[in-house]
């Protein structure tokens, strides 16, 4: 872990980065963040990722008090603070502290929160292999009441979903909207391959619109293969021939096995191989540069 956090305007030491009781992060889960990722000295989408996190602050009311560019300076002078080329940087943005009520008016000062880290991601071996997942009971949020496209500091609707995958042993969940609809996973979004074409549901059955998911809208696109957005449900995803997820922090991983069904030959399929190929090989060239030389 990076020794440096940038907490209230300074880069403390980790073990001195406190925050207080009374922050509506803590108390409320009121706040927004961003996990991103460095690769080879280099900060992978950047600019999407401080844009969705504008998008989310802007939609809870939340007055993020640096402007994008100095938000920029200050991700890379964590990076180079903390010596690190290959990372994952969380970005928070809480409410700040207020009183014990909900009210955001009693809460004059965000406080914005950098924390870096050395990345821990799934094995090599499942890259290959592929995870298996379930699907859970626990239903993603509704858009209208706290909409999924909002990266906000509450996580329990995900967290639900989490643990009921943990106790069947597994480590990832999928999550259904309320009708039924296959809508993400607690922390990745979700695609299927039918035949020759590239299937994800459309962000508006209740999903976050993932940087790693426009990528790989963008790099099949590129590749000549078909993407289509829509709904579909659990049976399509049963009967699809390839299955993978997206995040910043999964990247782009194989699904074999979804509630005790294999999914195609039960191996990483071809379209998912291309593809995890092609995000390597993007995340390797492209991106902000932490260091000048
Ligand atoms: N869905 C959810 C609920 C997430 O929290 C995340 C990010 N961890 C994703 C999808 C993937 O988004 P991204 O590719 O931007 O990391």
């Amino acid at each position: 872990m990076g020794e440096w956090v940038y907490l209230n305007g300074e880069f403390v030491r980790k073990n001195e980065a406190k925050i207080s009781v009374f922050d509506h992060g803590f108390l409320y889960g009121d706040g927004v963040f961003e996990g991103i990722r460095a690769y080879g000295g280099r900060v992978f989408r950047l600019q999407s990722h401080l844009q969705r996190l504008w998008e989310s602050a802007k939609a809870i009311a939340l007055k993020i008090p640096l402007s994008k560019e100095k938000l920029t300076e200050k991700v890379l002078e964590s990076l180079r603070k903390n010596k690190l080329k290959d990372a994952y940087i969380r970005l928070v943005v809480s409410r700040g502290e207020g009183d014990l009520g909900l009210d955001p008016r009693k809460c004059p000062h965000p406080q914005i929160i950098i924390i870096t880290d050395k990345i821990s991601i799934y094995p090599e071996e499942l890259y290959e292999k592929g995870l298996e997942i379930a699907v859970v009971s626990t239903r993603r949020n509704i858009p209208s009441t706290l909409n999924p496209r909002i990266k906000s500091l509450n996580y329990l609707n995900n967290i639900l979903a989490k643990i009921e995958a943990n106790l069947q042993g597994l480590p990832e969940a999928i999550m259904l909207n309320k009708d039924g609809y296959v809508a993400e996973c607690t922390g990745d979004n979700i695609f299927i391959v039918e035949g020759e074409i590239l299937v994800t549901p459309p962000i508006w059955v209740g999903a976050l619109k993932g940087i790693t998911r426009d990528v790989v809208i963008e790099l099949a696109q590129k590749e000549g293969i078909s993407v289509q957005e829509r709904t579909f449900a659990p049976a399509a995803l049963y009967a699809s021939d390839e299955c993978f997820l997206t995040g910043t922090a999964a990247e782009v991983i194989p699904v074999t096995k979804v509630d005790g069904r294999t999914i195609g030959n039960g191996i990483a399929g071809p379209i998912t191989k291309r593809l995890i190929k092609k995000f390597r090989e993007l995340t390797k060239k492209e991106g902000t540069l932490i260091y000048n030389n």
